[in-house]
């Protein structure tokens, strides 16, 4: 069954809730996992998917975590957002449509060329085990 909108409401924070599922944006810099730098997995702080990884993230100098890529190519799905005056290309969890951020073709070079710009609000972060 999808998840309510109270349902949402009691399980994320306000700020939380604002992104996830009203597409907000956290102001840059104000994220735990902007300059987050360990081994491990980013999980959306919605439903728990695995949707990013460490090896995949680099410094954007944005202010918001930054990868070249998700997890798995299934793990985000991606749409086309003219809000604010601006077409870029939004980013949502795959599993329970929570807004993530958004992709821009600025990335790395010598990887994939694509940079996500993700809220850091909308991820949990699993350290490596080991
Ligand atoms: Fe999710």
């Amino acid at each position: 069954m999808p998840t309510t909108d109270e349902q949402w409401r009691e399980r994320l924070t306000p700020e939380q809730y604002s992104i996830l599922r009203k597409a907000g944006t956290e102001p840059a810099f104000s994220g735990e996992h902007n300059s987050t730098k360990a081994d491990g997995v980013f999980t959306c702080a919605g439903c728990g998917e695995p949707l990013f990884e460490s090896d995949h993230k680099f410094d954007s100098g944005s202010g918001w975590p930054s990868f070249d890529r998700p997890l798995a190519e299934q793990s985000v799905a991606t749409e086309t957002d003219n809000s604010h005056g601006m077409t870029r290309t939004e980013v949502r969890c795959a599993k329970c449509d929570g807004h993530l951020g958004h992709v821009f073709p600025d990335g790395p070079r010598e990887t994939t060329g694509a940079r996500f710009c993700i809220n850091s609000l909308s991820l949990d972060f699993k350290p490596a085990s080991d």
